[in-house]
């Protein structure tokens, strides 16, 4: 029997996966090529390049959150993590922080983001 061994990628999807597919992004965060994606997704976003599809977390697209929200423009949030970005609406955005706060606290990394 093989054991396989997974460790949780520190972005926002927080899924398990090889320690191959993680890559490190600062002393105490590793995240997965997906969430790398999405950190690129950001940036062009943030230098006016494009719109990001959707939301990273819960995966609804662009159009599915202006339908929900009622604008043609539904506010996305970018929320740094060790200097990589994630992209989420606004309910996974409050989701995230609580999820952080409760992933790093009594770490070093909440301590440095003053989570504790
Ligand atoms: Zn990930
Ligand atoms: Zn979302």
């Amino acid at each position: 029997m093989h054991l396989i061994s997974a460790d949780p990628c520190n972005g926002p999807c927080g899924k398990q996966v090889s320690p191959h597919d993680l890559l490190p992004i600062g002393p105490h965060v590793r995240i997965c090529y997906d969430c790398y994606a999405w950190h690129l997704t950001a940036m062009a976003m943030l230098s006016g390049k494009a719109p990001p599809p959707g939301c990273q977390m819960c995966e609804r697209s662009l159009d599915t959150l202006k339908r929900e929200q009622f604008t043609d423009e539904p506010k996305m949030y970018l929320h740094p993590l060790e200097g990589l970005y994630a992209v989420l609406c606004f309910d996974c955005s409050q989701r995230y922080e609580q999820l952080v706060r409760e992933r790093y606290k009594n770490t070093p990394y909440g301590c440095q983001r003053r989570l504790n």
